[in-house]
């Protein structure tokens, strides 16, 4: 008998042994609606009369659990400003046996293959604005405020339930960045553990400061400053640069100059101008690249540090934003080595990104 069915859990975390990689088997995703699939692109009209996140259409979304709404509004109707919603094809789920909220033990036996754990976690879409926008930079100040904030008022909720271990947020921009709505929005899962590659950084930013005694991150970005040749552009307290080995093509990241760990403890003001210096440096980002016919897809990453680990002291990390836009495809060789094959340095990318802050 297995420990663990697919039919009673919706989804399972299932570890390779040999690579020690994870995935998340989750059929029920195969039935979420791609609206980039059903609809022709020229149909703008029919998307808004047929959006799930468009106002006036909250009951085909799951109750919110959380919104930015003007005093005489009520939950659920349509006044909103900014909306937090479960996913209605969840990835993981809450509503799944979990034991008190403790991890059980890794390794149980599971007939030949041993790691299969169930898919208990959250996964939420965030929806930054009622206006149905494609990118950041059509955002106006209130809904690229709106949409950090709200970053940081879910995260504080989520660390206060005390039982994660790490919750990632992200946005997928166009089809070709894996969304399969056109309505702006961003999503966030939360994880009982923390993923192995976060895990990988840590353990190293950890050798480092046992070595150094100082931040991986710090060091690096003062050295990135005083090189000056990956820095794309900066504001009084965040750094736009292009990493030294990135994977794609223009691919950026900001940071934080002074050390902060987790982005939900950054201050208000602090959240406000991050805020500001992300929409210019995707702006930034979309002019550089001209030559796409399309409007520009991109994933944007929010890395800040795990709530908590029992192997490293979180605080360690330095939180910071990785932007990827959709310009090369993984092929065989990067499935294959896990090596990326980057066509365009990022010293390049940075003189080519200069130019249009
Ligand atoms: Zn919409
Ligand atoms: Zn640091």
């Amino acid at each position: 008998l297995t420990p663990f069915n697919l039919k009673q859990h919706i989804s399972e975390y299932r570890q390779d042994p040999l690579s020690g990689r994870w995935v998340i088997i989750a059929e029920e995703r195969a039935n979420r609606p791609n609206q980039f699939d059903a609809v022709a692109e020229t149909q703008e009209e029919s998307w808004h009369r047929n959006c799930p996140f468009c106002p006036g259409h909250e009951k085909e979304t799951p109750e919110e659990i959380d919104a930015i709404r003007p005093e005489d509004s009520r939950e659920n109707d349509s006044r909103w400003l900014a909306r937090v919603v479960p996913n209605r094809f969840p990835a993981i789920t809450r509503d799944c046996p979990w034991n008190n909220g403790l991890l059980p033990h890794f390794g149980e036996t599971f007939f030949f293959h041993k790691t299969a754990i169930p898919g208990y976690g959250a996964h939420e879409v965030l929806i930054e604005s009622p206006r149905h926008l494609f990118s950041v930079t059509e955002f106006d100040d209130v809904e690229i405020l709106n949409m950090f904030r709200l970053y940081q008022k879910r995260l504080q909720s989520l660390r206060s339930e005390n039982h994660w271990g790490h919750v990632l947020i992200f946005k997928n921009v166009g089809a070709a960045a894996g969304a399969s709505l056109s309505h702006t929005h961003s999503q966030l899962m939360a994880m009982p553990f923390v993923p192995p590659p976060i895990l990988n950084e840590l353990r190293h930013a950890t050798e480092f400061r046992e070595n150094k005694h100082r931040c991986y991150w710090c060091d690096m970005i003062k050295h990135e400053l005083s090189e000056k040749v990956r820095v794309v552009a900066e504001s009084e307290h965040f750094l736009l640069i292009c990493p030294f080995a990135c994977r794609f093509p223009m691919e950026i990241s900001i940071f934080p100059k002074e050390h902060v760990s987790h982005f939900e403890s950054l201050s208000e003001n602090r959240v406000d101008e991050l805020a500001f210096f992300v929409r210019k440096s995707v702006q930034i980002l979309e002019k550089a690249v001209y030559w796409t016919r399309e409007p520009l897809s991109y994933n944007m990453i929010l890395k800040s540090a795990p709530f908590q680990t029992s192997s490293f002291d979180p605080e360690i990390y330095h939180f910071h934003l990785t932007i990827l836009p959709s310009l090369a495809k993984a092929a065989g060789f990067e499935w294959g080595t896990g090596l990326h094959i980057n066509p365009i340095s990022p010293e390049t990318a940075a003189t080519k990104l200069r130019e249009f802050v």
